[in-house]
């Protein structure tokens, strides 16, 4: 006998990954060039420069058996020293090495994150449409999980929806600005709103909620929009943070987690995490990522070519007469199904070769996600399938 839960989760393969599966195989049939393959959100940049440069130094000059040996379960102390700078130069929350935990990128920060917060009986709240894997985290945490849409007019929180669902047993909240799906940015109004809320409706269940803010896309925005810090307005916050998307590093599984200095009991918390991370065998994150990354703070891979793939897609399919909220961030366009099952109209778009992917799994359903960290050139390529695709339902 096995894990029931586990046998399933196994063999029930994401509808990403299934569609990616179709695009490799389609790839093979009518060759790549022919496959516009916009399913996944891998990072089609390189990483700066300075990452290969740096992992080449320290493999050239650091003692192999330190390079590649155990650090402390929680991370290198100089490392989190130098990540708790970082977070110090660019904004208020008090950052301490010692509330900061070294992890295999944002899944794991999120895991151990949720199995340090959650005991039995806790309910988390997902703002749709949201990261699928959320629900996979929360639940294997223990958690039962409460779901809420965003606005459709520009992806922001629906106070009224939220205000109802919160209760006694709420724990937590993820958040994630910016969105995959949608690309929005949350903004300082928004989370100004969200805590004072949070605050009002602790005070009214004698609770403490936590906001888990997921920040995998933190540094991809564009229109110099400013990315709010949640620990800067709301005190219950741990901070998922993850290397894979700002730098292209998504294989390299780096990343961390940083809880707050004014969150309630916040060194029983950061207990709780190194607890968790013990507990899930999350111990000691790569080492040779973790002295690449305390070399490399406040770079990015070079997003300048998001933005254009943005623009040009943003405008062209609104031309063509999809209904869709501009993005601000993140790499991915959310764009309304011109008919009701998102599914049959991502099935419709095969036709094309353009593989998209439906918002069902994200929870929001009528919606298909758009991911464009890809060539401009494939995009320019795919743009007449699309528009012939639209017209299909006039
Ligand atoms: N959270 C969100 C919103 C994501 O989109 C992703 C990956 O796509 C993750 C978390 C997981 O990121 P990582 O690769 O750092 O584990």
């Amino acid at each position: 006998m096995f894990s029931e839960k586990m046998v399933s989760l196994g063999k029930k393969r994401s509808v990403i990954r299934e569609i990616f599966e179709y695009g490799n195989v389609r790839k093979s049939q009518i060759g790549a060039d022919n496959v516009f393959d916009f399913s996944l959100g891998n990072p089609s940049i390189p990483a700066p420069d300075e990452v290969n440069r740096t992992m080449s130094e320290l493999i050239k000059n650091k003692p192999s058996v330190e390079l590649h040996g155990y650090t402390s379960a929680q991370g290198d102390a100089g490392v989190r020293k130098a990540i708790a700078d970082d977070i110090n130069k660019r904004f208020s929350a008090g950052a301490r090495p010692e509330l900061i935990y070294m992890t295999c990128g944002a899944a794991a920060s999120l895991a151990i994150t949720l199995n340090a917060l959650i005991v039995e009986g806790d309910e988390v709240i997902l703002l749709a449409p949201f990261f699928p894997e959320y629900t996979v985290f929360a639940e294997k945490a223990g958690a039962a999980v409460k779901t809420v849409k965003c606005r459709e007019a520009d992806f922001q929180i629906d106070f009224e929806a939220l205000g109802g669902i919160i209760c006694a047993k709420t724990k937590a909240i993820i958040i994630n600005s910016p969105n995959n799906p949608s690309g929005a940015v949350l903004s300082a109004e928004t989370i100004t709103k969200l805590s004072e809320l949070l605050t009002e409706k602790s005070r009214e269940f004698g609770s403490e909620i936590y906001i888990i803010a997921d920040e995998p896309y933190r540094e991809l925005v564009y229109g110099g929009i400013e990315v709010p810090y949640i620990p800067d307005f709301y005190k219950n916050t741990v901070v998922c943070y993850s290397f894979s998307k700002s730098l292209s590093l998504p294989g390299e599984r780096i990343g961390y987690i940083f809880v707050s200095p004014d969150a309630s009991g916040c060194e029983d918390l950061y207990a709780a995490v190194c607890g968790a991370g013990r507990a899930l065998g999350y111990v000691c994150a790569p080492s040779l990522l973790q002295y690449t990354i305390k070399e490399v703070l406040g770079k990015t891979s070079d997003i300048s070519v998001y933005d254009k793939n943005r623009n040009l897609l943003y405008s062209a399919l609104t031309e063509y007469g999809y209904t869709a909220v501009r993005p601000d961030g993140a790499f991915y366009l959310f764009v309304k199904s011109p008919e009701k099952d998102a599914n049959a109209f991502c099935e419709r778009a095969k036709k094309y070769e353009i593989l998209i992917v439906p918002g069902d799994d994200f929870g929001y359903e009528g919606y298909v996600r758009i991911s464009y960290c890809v060539s401009t050139e494939m995009i320019k390529k795919a743009l007449p399938g699309f528009k012939k695709l639209i017209e299909e339902y006039r």
